[in-house]
């Protein structure tokens, strides 16, 4: 078969391909299902919507910027990505929280961000560029770090002023312009909840689509300090003993519930 462009035609479409629609940074969801099938959909309301494809070895999802038109006749509830997390498996999830990148991506970037000229398709690559001056813009991802803060059997967690009421998690920020990781992680801990850390270690990562983050996610130790919430940001932070934790994130929905679970199950084996 053909090698297909990542910028997609109604006439490009297959029987097998699936679909993730989103319209106004909402996904169209019917019943609990949001992929859809290509006999569920108007292929001429499809030709009018912008389509990308987002492909592995398994299977090929199209990710659809739908046309008013295309959600009225689907009659389809709007739905956000972030309700999705809490109901969708990992797989189906990353492809939508995939397709989201991607839209947003497209979205912010119609026109050449260098000279102003309206921005074109890469034939080849994911990407567009400026028929103008040659600039190329391809998706980017901005990375952050996050940290779970700990003093032996205690940990750090905090309530962010965004967060639904009574969730606790990890401290968390971008990585600012000539940073490490390890400088974020020490700087965002002493700006958020005024503490010194040392011995951070870097645990694992995972893509974050709100809109396009990449989390790094470590663990650091107490040195010194005390806790003093940063006001507007935290409102509420303090330490928690393993036995007795708040609501925190589940693992496998965000890093920082693996965080969390990873050294909870450390200190109980005693492997610390
Ligand atoms: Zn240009």
């Amino acid at each position: 078969m053909t090698r297909r462009s990542y910028f997609l035609q109604a006439d490009q479409l297959r029987d097998s391909d699936h679909f993730v629609l989103f319209h106004e940074n909402e996904v169209l969801v019917k019943g609990e299902e949001f992929v859809w099938q290509l006999d569920q959909l108007n292929l001429g309301l499809l030709g009018d919507s912008q389509m990308f494809l987002i492909e592995d070895e398994a299977s090929a999802f199209v990710a659809v910027h739908a046309t008013s038109s295309l959600v009225t006749q689907l009659e389809a509830e709007n739905r956000s990505l972030r309700s999705l997390l809490f109901s969708e498996g990992d797989h189906a999830f990353s492809i939508a929280g995939k397709a989201n990148q991607i839209l947003d991506w497209y979205t912010t970037h119609r026109f050449c961000g260098r000279c102003g000229t309206p921005t074109q398709h890469h034939g080849s690559e994911r990407a567009v560029f400026c028929p103008s001056c040659e600039s190329h813009y391809y998706p980017r991802i901005n990375p952050c770090a996050i940290v779970l803060v700990v003093r032996g059997r205690q940990v750090l967690l905090a309530r962010s002023a965004r967060f639904r009421s009574g969730f606790f998690s990890c401290l968390a920020g971008f990585i600012e312009v000539g940073e490490s990781a390890e400088d974020t992680v020490l700087r965002e801990v002493k700006e958020e909840v005024g503490i010194l850390v040392d011995n951070i270690r870097y645990l694992k990562s995972q893509s974050w689509p709100f809109p396009s983050q990449l989390m790094l996610g470590f663990i650091a130790e107490y040195q010194s300090g005390e806790i003093v919430p940063e006001a507007g940001e935290i409102e509420e932070a303090g330490w928690y003993d393993i036995d007795n934790l708040p609501k925190v994130p589940i693992p496998g929905i965000s890093v920082a519930g693996e965080l969390i679970e990873h050294y909870v199950a450390q200190v109980r084996s005693g492997t610390l």
